[in-house]
């Protein structure tokens, strides 16, 4: 496995405790569960919670969420197809900006997750049976395991991220 997210963040995650290490199914089953788990919590949110500290509100982090396990479901499908596994990488504020996050009620925004969640499941799951390997101009070759622990771990830290707002509030 890539060494990128351990170094980056502590093994496991200092702030979310994610556990780099644990089985691929536990890994694929934590996001699984997530929109459940954000749906539950998020009942009686506005959205536009915000907290010190940190850069989005809660609908912002549930869209990036969402936009980012769709992108990289994508992104794998892209790889397998051809002809190329090239990534083309993109910056997730100017996307923030270009989708207007701030505009998107909350409920279509967690039926986006919910979207991205299941788009993601299944071509990460293909990615192991048909080992794509996709090719970053930064990071490198990434195996399917190195996409799962990086795309996993951005949606269970922001999990985190959101449970700190709605506490502050
Ligand atoms: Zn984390």
């Amino acid at each position: 496995m890539n060494s990128a997210g351990p170094t980056t963040y502590g093994s496991p995650c200092r702030e979310c405790g994610f556990d780099w290490f644990a089985s691929r199914e536990t890994i694929v089953a934590a996001v699984e569960n997530m929109p459940g788990q954000l749906g539950d919590l998020l009942v009686s949110a506005r959205g536009d919670e915000r907290r010190d500290g940190l850069a989005w509100s809660v609908t912002e982090y549930v869209s990036h969420v969402a936009d980012n396990l769709r992108i990289w479901a994508e992104r794998l499908v892209g790889a397998r197809r051809g002809p190329s596994r090239l990534i083309g990488p993109y910056d997730q504020d100017d996307l923030a900006r270009a989708r207007n996050y701030p505009a998107i009620p909350l409920s279509a925004a967690l039926w986006s997750l919910d979207e991205g969640v299941r788009q993601w499941s299944v071509e990460i799951r293909r990615a192991f049976d048909e080992q794509t390997v996709l090719d970053h101009p930064e990071a490198g070759q990434l195996e399917p395991i190195d996409v799962l622990v990086m795309t996993a771990h951005d949606a269970l830290h922001h999990v985190v991220d959101i449970r700190g707002i709605l506490s502050a509030t």
